[in-house]
């Protein structure tokens, strides 16, 4: 899969919002978008007047970013949703909120969804009591993703349950602090997604 290499906060920069790619440093003064919010480059600071199609881009862009996506992916994703009944700008956003790299995120056992996705593949979590290292693994109503035994002294993950609180948990998850597993009481809906996502730019995106 192909992957972003530059610098994470130019991505803040460019979409003109916090992200939160990087975990606790977002929520510190050392965050580059409270210091520079405008977009990088030479000539970031002249932001001119979009079009219609360069609004519906950036949504998808940013969405793309925000869950660490890439295109090829994220338009696979796309079609799935697209597939599934219902709205479809709904679904894309279910799709990818029960991704297991997001759902380990938001369960607080990751600072990031990067880190997440590096957690999941390296052999932290099982999901009902199974091994599942593929970040893309999407989990269903009543699934219970642990944190392995031999992996509850990971300070990384040790710290960043500790300071979940800040950040909180969705309800459509349930967090076990003490015993190191979540329960997925229901799937997200729209709701359930507090990010400033307009789902409806990129559905119109992709049916150009
Ligand atoms: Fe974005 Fe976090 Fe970097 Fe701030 S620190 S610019 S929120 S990735």
């Amino acid at each position: 899969m192909s992957r972003y290499r530059g610098s994470v906060c130019r991505q803040c920069r460019r979409e003109n919002m916090k992200l939160f790619l990087k975990g606790d440093r977002c929520y510190s003064d050392k965050c580059s978008f409270d210091r520079r919010a405008y977009p990088p480059g030479q000539h970031g600071q002249r932001r001119g007047k979009s079009s219609d199609y360069g609004i519906q881009l950036r949504e998808k862009q940013k969405v793309r970013r925000i869950y660490g996506i890439s295109e090829k992916q994220f338009r696979i994703i796309f079609k799935n949703a697209d597939r599934q009944k219902g709205i479809t700008g709904t679904n894309l956003l279910t799709l990818l909120e029960t991704r297991l790299d997001n759902v380990v995120f938001r369960l607080g056992f990751t600072s990031s969804r990067t880190q997440g996705r590096h957690f999941v593949r390296h052999n932290h979590f099982t999901v009902n009591g199974r091994k599942v290292n593929i970040p893309s693994y999407v989990v269903k109503s009543g699934d219970v993703v642990e944190l392995k035994e031999k992996s509850r002294n990971v300070k990384a993950i040790a710290e960043s349950i500790e300071t979940v609180v800040r950040r909180g948990i969705p309800q459509w998850l349930e967090l076990d602090k003490d015993g190191f597993k979540g329960v997925v009481k229901a799937l997200p809906n729209r709701e359930d997604v507090t990010l400033p996502i307009q789902e409806q730019l990129i559905v119109e995106f992709y049916s150009k």
